[in-house]
């Protein structure tokens, strides 16, 4: 679990002020001690650390009572909104040059995900409309040019190589010449890692720089090492300017203290993030949303909206009517549940969802295969009754036919009828309506 540690660490600060009526200067001393340790045990940097148990302290001991609040909800509401600040609090977007080709210059250490992040920003931008081209820059390790070549063609971007003979600069001014007779609208340069940061690696990235004119300067760092990457960004900030940071490796078990320290200690914000090993695991980096999965209160929006990609947009909007006029039926039931299967692994989707933090394989796999199950009655299911769930309440008959036909027994039939029935209540409440919906009884 991403920022797991963290996590719990902060739960047991709320904890500390069950039962208590408000906040007071005495009351939040422990707590305060706890998010201070669990800050410094996922590896925030001091100074950063400080700052932020200062201004939540101030925070709380002045938000007096708020009817209806408890104490602790107020504490968590607190660090959220500063968990946000801490971030940058706005989401912070590339930016484009207004005549192509917008050139993205990309720099960082040896083995922090540099070529793979180049790829994926192809594939991200190529997503959104854009041409792109890769410019191999890597001249100390052939394999990355290789590796580059290959990403490439995965994800089905043009990638300018001129060897390992050739000077980094030289190779940037080639690629760009190339990138305009292709009109492409978005370049990416990977250039050269080293193990370290050194002399000869910042001169040859200002000389690329200088070359490329680039719109966005963008260092990539590894969640992994936590505040030495906030540290690095500092670095090459002052070196040779950059526009943000690109983290990755979020989905490891990072705890949290790069995330949070970026923004603070280089004054950069952090972009994008990369969250997995497959080309499609690289996202807008959203503070509100990091604070949410920091706070454990799961990433209801990231799941909305990767949903919604899979959807089309007027089936979402179709669905959403539905839902308020509790018409969902069976038919909305199987393209949910394929879409939810379409979106890749099951447990990235569970894990999404509040509440469900931990999932077990074997929990994955139970319910990959009710979900097959259901899907099996939904098949022998007729049209109409696909549309009027409540003719299978109704008839007994109707279900005992597609235990038959399905081959399961007339009781999964009737859980799934029930099933139906709760998520039209669940899915209307979900949405914030009030007024209810009451639950069919089968009749016998
Ligand atoms: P470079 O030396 O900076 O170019 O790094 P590479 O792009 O070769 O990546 C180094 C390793 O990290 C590779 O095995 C990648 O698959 C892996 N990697 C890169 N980004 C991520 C990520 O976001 N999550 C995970 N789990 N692995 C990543």
């Amino acid at each position: 679990e991403m920022f797991g540690q963290l996590t719990s660490g902060l739960e047991s600060a709320w904890n500390k002020l069950k039962g208590e009526e408000v906040l007071t200067k005495e009351n939040i001393v422990e707590p305060m001690r706890d998010i201070r340790r669990a800050l410094l045990e996922a590896d925030v940097s001091l100074p950063v650390v400080r700052r932020f148990v200062q201004a939540v302290s101030e925070q709380a001991v002045g938000v007096g009572v708020i009817r209806g609040v408890k104490p602790d909800q107020q504490l968590v509401k607190i660090v959220s909104e500063e968990l946000v600040k801490l971030m940058g609090g706005e989401v912070s977007e590339l930016s484009f040059a207004k005549s192509s080709p917008t050139v993205i210059l990309l720099a960082g250490l040896q083995g922090v995900g540099k070529t793979t992040v180049s790829a994926k920003l192809a594939l991200y931008l190529k997503k959104q409309g854009k041409s792109c081209m890769l410019i191999a820059g890597d001249v100390y390790r052939p394999a990355a040019i290789d590796q580059l070549v290959i990403l490439g063609k995965q994800v089905d971007v043009p990638v300018y190589t001129a060897g390992t003979d050739v000077k980094p600069a030289e190779i940037a001014r080639q690629g760009l010449q190339e990138a305009k007779k292709k009109n492409v609208d978005v370049v990416i340069m990977d250039t050269a890692g080293r193990l370290q940061i050194d002399r000869t690696m910042m001169d040859e990235l200002k000389d690329v720089k200088r070359t490329l004119n680039p719109t966005e300067v963008l260092l990539v760092v590894d969640a992994m090492t936590g505040q030495e990457a906030a540290a690095l960004v500092t670095t090459f900030n002052l070196e040779i300017g950059i526009t943000g940071a690109i983290l990755t490796k979020l989905d490891g078990d990072s705890r949290g203290g790069a995330a949070l320290s970026v923004r603070e200690v280089s004054g950069k914000p952090i972009k994008l993030v990369g969250r997995g090993e497959r080309m499609e695991d690289l996202e807008p980096f959203y503070p509100d949303r990091m604070a949410g999965r920091i706070l454990g209160m799961g990433d209801v929006l990231s799941f909305v909206e990767k949903a919604q990609e899979v959807m089309k947009q007027e089936d979402a909007e179709d669905l959403q009517q539905k839902i308020m006029d509790a018409k969902f039926d069976f038919n909305d039931f199987l393209k949910q549940t394929r879409a939810v299967a379409q979106m890749g692994s099951m447990s990235r989707v569970l894990g999404m969802i509040p509440g469900m933090g931990k999932v077990t394989p074997a929990q994955i796999r139970e319910a990959e295969k009710s979900l097959q199950i259901m899907e099996g009655m939904i098949e022998v299911m007729t049209p109409e009754e696909r549309e009027k769930p409540e003719l299978l309440a109704e008839s007994p008959a109707r279900r005992k036919r597609i235990a038959q036909e399905s081959g399961k027994t007339e009781q999964q039939v009737s859980q799934l009828v029930a099933q139906l029935f709760q998520m039209r209540v669940r899915m209307k409440n979900l949405m914030g309506v009030m007024q209810g919906g009451s639950v069919p009884a089968l009749s016998n």
